[in-house]
């Protein structure tokens, strides 16, 4: 009986810390939410070529230049090889 109890505590502490993890993702950045009202010196995503006006899902700040891009995934690309985008 006693095992049960310690069972279902259990549960409920793996449910909260679950749920606390989803939460802080949520206040990162919302999925499938564009960003707004930031100054972004690229009109366009330089390793996807997409327009970053609409498209605009993450940014970074890469020597003191804010730069945009349509996800996180062309961000981390981005951050991997700057100067080959930077040359385009
Ligand atoms: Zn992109």
């Amino acid at each position: 009986m006693k095992k049960k109890v310690n069972f279902i505590a259990l549960s409920i502490f793996v449910m909260l810390l679950t749920n606390s993890c989803e939460l802080k993702n949520k206040n990162h950045f919302m999925e499938g939410e564009t960003i707004s009202n930031v100054n972004i010196v690229n009109e366009l995503d330089p390793v996807c070529e997409m327009p970053t006006s609409n498209n605009l899902n993450d940014t970074l700040n890469y020597q003191g230049k804010l730069y945009g891009f349509c996800s996180s995934h062309c961000k981390e690309e981005f951050k991997r090889n700057p100067w080959k985008y930077m040359s385009k």
